[in-house]
């Protein structure tokens, strides 16, 4: 099986030259010819610990990847940085299940692909012969970034550059990028939004003379974002891994389908979910869940995808404070059977008119989607509801999905065994938790880093390792650059 561009190129590539590349040269994004079915029938994966099961999905999308390369990346990546051993455990909550996917190093879902996927480039690099020094840019809005330092601190060959929105991420993001160590580390802050640092990384990316000029200091770029199908393919895992708990913890029979809901941003996340689906795993409703970015919500709704004129809101889940996301290309390319030449063209629409509509025969084939979304009032509401009544405490992001969930239930009735997929933990946005479930005001006059002990004493849940005393950790990056800079800035650090 081999990996094509999105948009035309039908130039075939390995798994490893398309963990390598980042992203197509025509633009587009690596997706596999055909998404693979599952190896072996789900009956045979129930007992399965999670790694077995990461072997048996990425098998099948990384062909070119020996068994032993393939396990040893696997069991570098989920170990003891998971501070559980189950690396993604499902909770029951009420009717519903909570997939936490935010035990890794830094706390947020980003860690489950994250932390391979540095194993799957450097393997890369040596079956492909690779003798450049790979320069990794990563736009984020805060999460990706603080993932991609941990996974790439240090690693030989690598330098990484994170961007991020000044003003558009958590204290406790901030710091955590902030105070990253490693030599091959560097971090920015932009004037401007997510959008704005994601699109001009894609230009630098596209930009033939900037290449040109890393190639004769010996680098070549790639991404540590979801564009790169090194950070897609491990998101799969985790889908399947949890159909097969479910069956294990007798939550539904073999066979019997779950929804998923996915608090959605660059729709990476979700993408993963629908490929599992493909790869027949039992998935009844594909839930999309947005805050007030809810440019997907209507996009499923109408077919419409519309970013033209509308306004971009900074709020509580500012992870998925997004409106272009970049992944549901690939789902275009999906859903219209390989056309690149019509995703071409949408793209291209995109980028000149702000606003494409798909065709009727796409839109038929979104009806396994369900797109919501929900506001920071709401938010705040779900988390303080469940947590009074389950004594459960969700992140603001993962309230995201919560509440659409229960807006999907009572709009449609459906009775389906439903996952709500947690991507992060609450400790990471501590403010705004704390600020749902305590009314006697603890969130005011304090510091983010003082509320992540108060909320630990008021929760009695453990504070994870890498939060503890952010603020007493030294700060390494901090500068803030304009979007027309970056390029200089790179070439700047490289020498
Ligand atoms: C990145 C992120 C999301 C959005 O995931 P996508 O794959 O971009 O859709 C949601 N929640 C949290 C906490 C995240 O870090």
């Amino acid at each position: 099986m081999d990996y094509i561009s999105t948009r035309g190129n039908k130039q075939k590539k390995r798994f490893a030259q398309g963990v390598l590349q980042g992203i197509a040269e025509d633009k587009g994004l690596f997706v596999p010819e055909t998404i693979p079915a599952l190896d072996k029938p789900l009956k045979d994966l129930v007992e399965l610990p999670y790694q077995a099961i990461a072997y048996e999905v990425m098998k099948s999308f990384a062909p070119d990847f020996t068994e032993d390369e393939l396990n040893a990346c696997i069991n570098q990546a989920y170990d003891q940085k998971f501070s559980v051993k189950e690396i993604a455990p499902i909770v029951s909550v009420g009717d519903a299940c909570f997939l936490e996917l935010y035990h890794g190093k830094t706390s947020a879902f980003k860690d489950m692909a994250l932390s391979i996927l540095p194993h799957l480039l450097v393997t890369a690099m040596k079956k492909e012969g690779e003798t450049s020094k790979i320069v990794i840019l990563t736009a984020t809005s805060g999460d990706t970034g603080k993932a991609a330092l941990e996974g790439f601190a240090d690693v030989e060959s690598v330098e990484i550059f994170v961007f991020y929105p000044e003003g558009g991420v958590s204290q406790i993001q901030k710091m955590q990028m902030l105070t990253q160590e490693g030599d091959n580390t560097h971090v920015y802050s932009i004037h401007g939004n997510f959008d704005d640092a994601q699109t001009a990384v894609k230009h630098m990316f596209n930009d033939p003379s900037f290449a040109a000029e890393l190639r004769e200091k010996g680098y070549k770029l790639s991404s540590a974002n979801s564009i790169n199908p090194g950070r897609l393919i491990p998101q799969v895992v985790y889908y399947v891994y949890t159909y097969t708990q479910l069956v294990k913890k007798g939550e539904i029979k073999l066979g019997e389908a779950m929804n998923v809901v996915v608090p959605t941003g660059n729709f990476g996340n979700i993408l993963a979910a629908y490929y599992a689906k493909s790869m027949g795993v039992p998935i009844k409703k594909l839930i999309c869940a947005s805050n007030e970015n809810n440019v997907l919500t209507d996009f499923i709704r109408s077919g419409k995808y519309h970013i033209k004129d509308r306004d971009f809101y900074l709020t509580n889940s500012p992870s998925m404070d997004i409106l272009i996301s970049s992944n549901l290309e690939r789902l275009l390319f999906h859903l219209s059977d390989g056309n690149g030449d019509m995703v071409q063209s949408l793209m291209e629409t995109l980028e000149k008119e702000g606003v494409y509509e798909i065709n009727p025969s796409m839109k038929e084939s979104l009806k396994d989607f369900y797109g919501g979304y929900a506001d920071e009032n709401q938010v705040l509401k779900v988390i303080k509801d469940l947590y009074k009544k389950e004594g459960y405490l969700m992140d603001t992001h993962t309230a995201v999905a919560y509440k659409v969930y229960e807006n999907y239930k009572q709009e449609t009735g459906d009775q389906t065994k439903t996952v709500i997929v947690s991507t992060a933990s609450p400790y990471k946005f501590t403010k705004s938790v704390l600020n749902a479930i305590n009314e006697e005001g603890l969130s005011q006059g304090n510091t983010e880093f003082e509320m992540v002990n108060i909320l630990g004493k008021l929760s009695k849940m453990p504070v994870p390792e890498g939060l503890k005393d952010l603020d007493k950790k030294k700060i390494r990056h901090g500068k803030v650059v304009e979007v027309k800079a970056l390029a200089s800035v790179v070439k700047g650090d490289l020498k």
